[in-house]
């Protein structure tokens, strides 16, 4: 191509590729040490996926002594949405994902290997197109989305193989007489990739998560830059991982077929390409069938739904680590103590085929055991950090009972096995409580049935008699036995399983009574405890209020 027609491309000066290396010199990093990255584009929406691939490039990067960064991908300008990278980079960090090098939340650069949006990069990409034209790599095309739409039906039509390539390139043999009366008449034009690939030759693929595959080669003469002048994503990949110096591109599968163009551009300039692990997206099961967690249809593919729910960050991590490795879960059972992040991921354990499947069930027992481990404290201190953005009136009367609530957490926690596993998310807390307070407690007499009215009428009055707070939990015990006692309810289980009609019911059922009364409810933690936290006035008022 003649400098003329480079000049009229790229009237502008730009840096030459030599000077551009220059900014970028290679990592020192130990042996063996990964650079892997995470690349997003800024959409608004941030797919669970997004903190999967983040969660799973992160430690590969990390456990090997190396460095993992965020890259944002914005070279879609359509698809670009205020504040969309304060989104990526808050969702990271609340995870615990941290980039060593990348965008922050106020879209500024730290690291040395930037900058890291690709919009700001528009002339390092540009340099390379220049030099690709330069060398021959590249042309200009100039059919417009209607030629190009011709074709594509006329390859439909006669069931050809659909693409820019071969005799269907048409600007590919154009003389420089013609690109140059092109560009002078001021016509639209991409920049396209001289393909020397053999779409029937299969290359040899070694995809660190998907074994060893055989592609075709690719003969497509693919656009790597836009009307625009931007790079297309897979031209700025090339650019961008070769510079900034990743060793491991773990990315979605929908990019499997992009290998052997992306081997092959790397291979264009001589550069050595990244290892390849392409993961499949998270599953979901849809009556039966697995199918893509989508962004459409399924609200938990979003991950503001797990911040709105109060799904603690760490269940979260612990559940798609478990994704990742099923062997997670051995792991944890081991090293019960240990930060998740210190379990080793390995790419040979990510399952080749299928994506793992997003189930509530596993997320919620997981979470139920991470929020069984935390300290009442913690807890408070976690519920009131969601409250105060997603239930500020909550957070208010948190704020105003500290002590109290903090109380309320406490009950049967940490006490080894025997520890309460029934709360699963921030967002239950406040019906979870509800009947320690007496604005929202709320009286259920259907559930004393078939206790007669007279006997729980008795039962109340009599253990309101004797009730003390003072009294430990075998006394507190003992007097509700000895009402059972007097009303015809055994006392001993075994006792009335021989003989029930010999008795009204047991001493659980007058315990059930004293519980429906004084929470409303006929399934709460501790009785004793609740009560002690509630106080003697708050019993003596709903006992007395039946
Ligand atoms: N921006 C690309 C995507 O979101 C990144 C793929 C990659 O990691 O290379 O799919």
């Amino acid at each position: 191509m003649t400098p003329e027609i480079i000049n009229l491309i790229f009237p502008n000066p730009l840096p030459t590729p030599s000077e551009i290396e220059a900014k970028y010199p290679p990592r020192q990093l130990p042996e063996g040490a990964k650079v892997t990255r995470v690349a997003p584009s800024p959409t608004g929406f941030m797919h669970i996926g997004g903190i999967y691939a983040g969660l799973l490039s992160e430690r590969i990067a990390h456990q090997s002594g190396g460095k993992f960064y965020l890259r944002i991908e914005d070279t879609d300008q359509k698809r670009k949405v205020d504040g969309a990278v304060e989104l990526i980079s808050n969702s990271l960090g609340r995870y615990g994902i941290h980039a060593d090098e990348g965008v922050d939340k106020n879209g500024h650069d730290f690291g040395s290997y930037g900058p890291y949006t690709q919009s700001q990069r528009k002339d390092i990409y540009q340099a390379y197109v220049k030099d690709f034209l330069e060398k021959g790599l590249a042309y200009p095309c100039f059919c417009a989305a209607e030629d190009l739409d011709i074709m594509r039906k006329i390859q439909e039509k006669t069931s050809v193989r659909p693409g820019y390539y071969g005799k269907y390139a048409k600007c590919r043999n154009l003389t420089d007489e013609q690109i140059l009366e092109n560009l002078k008449a001021g016509k639209p034009f991409v920049i396209r990739f001289k393909s020397n690939g053999d779409n029937n030759k299969r290359m040899m693929i070694k995809d660190l998560i998907k074994g060893d595959l055989a592609l075709p080669e690719n003969d497509i003469d693919i656009v790597i830059m836009k009307s625009d002048g931007l790079p297309t994503y897979h031209f700025a990949h090339l650019i961008d991982d070769h510079l900034m110096g990743t060793t491991h591109v773990t990315r979605g599968d929908e990019w499997v077929s992009s290998v052997p163009l992306h081997i092959q551009l790397f291979a264009s300039r001589g550069w050595k390409a990244p290892k390849y692990a392409h993961f499949a997206p998270l599953q979901k099961s849809d009556n039966g069938n697995k199918r893509k967690l989508s962004k459409r249809h399924d609200p938990e593919a979003n991950i503001m739904y797990f911040w709105e729910k109060g799904y603690p960050e760490n269940a979260l991590i612990e559940y798609l680590l478990n994704l990742i490795n099923a062997s997670f879960e051995d792991w944890r059972r081991n090293n019960p103590d240990k930060n998740a992040f210190d379990f080793p991921v390995n790419f040979n354990k990510i399952s080749n085929a299928a994506g793992a499947l997003f189930d509530f069930v596993k997320l919620n027992s997981i979470s139920k055991d991470v929020v069984a481990a935390m300290s009442a404290e913690q807890v408070f201190e976690a519920v009131l950090k969601w409250a105060k953005e997603y239930n500020p009136a909550f957070a208010t009367r948190l704020e105003d009972n500290r002590d109290y609530v903090t109380k309320i957490l406490n009950i049967e926690r940490n006490i080894g096995k025997k520890s309460r596993k029934d709360l699963t998310k921030w967002e239950d807390v406040e019906s979870d409580i509800a009947y320690f307070f007496d604005d929202l407690f709320q009286p259920n007499p259907a559930l004393l049935s078939p206790i007669s009215a007279t006997d729980v009428r008795a039962i109340a009055d009599e253990f309101m008699a004797a009730y003390h707070d003072t009294d430990d939990k075998d006394t507190w015990f003992a007097h509700i036995k000895s009402i059972a006692e007097r009303h015809g309810f055994a006392t001993d289980m075994k006792v009335h399983k021989e003989n029930p009609s010999a008795f009204k019911g047991n001493v659980s059922d007058v315990a059930k009574v004293l519980r429906v009364l004084t929470t409303g409810r006929d399934k709460t933690p501790d009785l004793y405890q609740i009560m002690q936290i509630l106080g003697v006035d708050r019993i003596k008022r709903r006992l007395s209020a039946w």
